[in-house]
C-alpha cells in the first residue's frame, strides 16, 4: 500500500514544539513506508493567515530536516475544486441551502430542519432573490450511533443526534475547514490523517462527507496533545516557545527532532541523537501512546547537550573565534587551548548561544574585590615573576599546568590558595574552566596584564 501523510498547519503563527511533533510523526510514518509526506497550508482564515508565517514554517521544517515531498499546497488556491465538490454533494442530495442567520454555535436541529425540509420551489425562489444562505450537510438523523475507527483507539461511537447538520460553505461561498480538508485529503490521496486529538470531534463529520461522496476514508490517527507544565495544550497562543527561537538560539536541529520523537513514542531513543530519517526506520505509528506528554525543557536540554557534544570542536572554534581575547603576543598553540576550552564548556551547553555565553564568561573579568579578598602573600609576587619568565612561545596550558603544579609543590601551598586566588585575579569568578586553560587562551600578555592590573589600583600583590 502506498502511504501518503500530510501536515496541514494554518499559517496563523509560528510553529511550536506541539505542531512540529505532529509534522514529525507524519514524516516518520511516510518515510517508514517509503511513502510521501505532503504539506498543505490551511489558509482559509484570510484575516489570520499570512505569507510570513508560511515562510517561517517552511524554514523551520527545512531546518528540522522534515522536508515535504513536492511543493506545499494552499487551500486558497483550490476554491474551484471545493465548489465542484460542493456541487456534487448538492447533486447527491447531501447538501442544502440554509437561510438561518449565521450563529456561532451552529443552528439547532428544529431550525435547521425547517430549511432542510423546505419545499424545493421555496428554496429556489429564496436563493434566486439574493437572500443569504450557507450550505449545510444533510447528516443522517435518528437515535442510532455513528461508528468510526481510530488507529490508536479502535472503534469509536458518537450519537447521530450529536452530529447535526454542519456547515460546508459559508454565505460568501467559502468552504469551511471541515469540508475543505476532506476534499484536499481525497485529492492528494492521503492515506493516513495523523493529527492532534483535538480534531477527534471533527472526524465523524468528515467521515460522513467521505461516505456521501463515495470516497475511500483515510486511516485516522489522533495523537495526544503535547501539554505545558500546567497541563494545558501547548499552543502558539499560550506562549509556547517557537521552533524559530530554538533555531535562533543555535540549538542543533537533531536535538529537537530526537526530543520530539519521545513525545508519545516510547520506542524513540532516550539517550541518543538521531535525525528524522534515522528515526523513521524504527517508527511505528501504531505504538504511539495515548498518554498526553508534557513538554519538559529540562529533558529537551538533555537532548541539546547530547547533540552539542556531537558537533566538531574545530568548526565551533571557527564560529566563535572572535569571542576569545586577542593575545598581543600569540602563544605556543593558542588554537589548541581554545579548542580545549570549548571542549571543556561544551558538555554543559544545550545550544550554541549557551556556549557563546560560557566562552564570553570565561574571559569576562569581573571585579574580584566583590568576589573575595585579594591574596597578598609573598608567594604571589614570586608567581608573577615565574610566569613572566615563561617565553611567549612556550605559553600554553600544558606548560602552565606544570609550572603551576611545580610552584605549588615548591611553596607547599594549598591548591585552594593558589588556584582560587589566581582564578579570582584572572576572571573574578571562583569557578570555571581549568585555570591553566584560561591562561593559555588569554595568552601571556593578557594574563600578566590581568595579574598586574590591580597592583597600583588596589595595592594588592597579585
Ligand atoms: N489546520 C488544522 C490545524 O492547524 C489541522 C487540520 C487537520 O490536520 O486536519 O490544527
Amino acid at each position: 500500500m502506498i502511504v501518503n501523510t500530510r501536515f496541514a498547519p494554518s499559517p496563523t503563527g509560528l510553529l511550536h514544539v506541539g505542531g512540529a511533533r505532529t509534522a514529525l510523526f507524519n514524516y516518520l510514518w511516510a518515510k517508514r513506508n517509503c511513502g510521501r509526506f505532503l504539506l498543505r497550508f490551511e489558509d482559509t482564515d484570510r484575516a489570520r493567515s499570512s505569507a510570513e508565517f508560511e515562510g517561517a514554517m517552511l524554514r523551520d521544517l527545512e531546518w528540522l530536516g522534515i522536508l515535504p515531498d513536492g511543493d506545499a499546497a494552499r487551500q486558497t488556491d483550490r476554491a474551484a475544486r471545493y465548489s465542484e465538490a460542493l456541487a456534487e454533494l448538492c447533486r447527491l442530495g447531501f447538501a442544502y441551502a440554509c437561510f438561518c442567520p449565521p450563529e456561532e454555535g451552529g443552528v439547532t436541529r428544529p431550525r435547521a430542519d425547517k430549511c432542510r425540509f423546505m419545499p424545493e420551489g421555496e428554496r429556489a425562489r429564496r436563493m434566486a432573490s439574493g437572500e443569504h444562505f450557507c450550505l449545510r450537510f444533510a447528516a443522517p438523523q435518528g437515535d442510532g450511533d455513528f461508528i468510526f475507527r481510530d488507529r490508536l483507539r479502535g472503534d469509536l461511537s458518537v450519537k447521530l443526534s450529536s452530529i447535526g447538520d454542519f456547515v460546508l460553505a459559508r454565505s460568501d461561498g467559502s468552504p469551511t475547514y471541515l469540508f475543505a480538508v476532506v476534499v484536499d485529503d481525497h485529492d492528494f490521496n492521503v492515506t493516513h490523517v495523523i493529527r492532534g486529538e483535538e480534531h477527534l470531534p471533527n472526524t465523524p463529520k468528515q467521515e460522513l462527507v467521505y461516505r456521501a461522496l463515495g470516497w475511500e476514508t483515510p486511516e485516522w490517527v489522533h495523537i495526544p496533545m503535547v501539554l505545558d507544565s500546567g497541563r494545558h495544550k501547548l499552543s502558539k497562543r499560550s506562549g509556547a516557545i517557537s521552533v524559530a527561537s530554538y533555531r535562533e538560539d543555535g540549538w542543533p536541529p537533531e536535538a529537537l527532532v530526537s526530543y520530539m520523537a519521545t513525545l508519545s513514542w516510547a520506542g524513540a531513543p532516550d539517550d541518543a541523537i538521531s535525525g528524522a530519517d534515522a528515526l523513521a526506520a524504527a517508527f511505528d505509528i501504531g505504538s504511539v501512546s495515548l498518554d498526553s506528554p508534557v513538554h519538559d525543557q529540562e529533558r529537551m536540554n538533555h537532548f541539546g547537550k547530547m547533540a552539542m557534544r556531537c558537533l566538531s570542536v574545530e568548526s565551533l572554534l571557527s564560529e566563535f573565534r572572535a569571542l576569545f581575547p586577542e593575545p598581543p603576543d600569540g602563544g605556543a598553540d593558542i588554537d589548541s587551548d581554545r579548542a580545549a576550552l570549548i571542549g571543556e564548556l561544551l558538555p554543559s551547553c544545550a545550544c550554541k548561544s549557551e556556549l557563546e555565553r560560557s566562552i564570553g564568561e570565561a574571559f569576562l573579568l569581573r571585579d574580584p574585590h566583590e568576589q573575595g579578598g585579594p591574596a597578598d602573600e609573598a608567594w604571589a609576587r614570586d608567581l608573577r615573576e615565574t610566569l613572566s619568565s615563561v617565553a611567549p612561545e612556550a605559553w600554553c596550558s600544558e606548560n602552565l599546568k606544570n609550572i603551576l603544579r611545580g610552584f605549588q609543590k615548591e611553596r607547599g601551598l594549598k591548591g585552594k590558595d593558589l588556584y582560587h586566588c589566581l582564578r579570582m585575579r584572572l576572571t573574578g569568578v571562583g569557578h570555571g574552566a581549568p585555570i591553566a586553560l584560561v591562561m593559555g587562551c588569554l595568552g601571556k600578555g593578557n594574563t600578566m596584564g590581568r595579574l598586574g592590573s590591580r597592583v597600583e589600583e588596589k595595592g594588592v600583590t597579585l
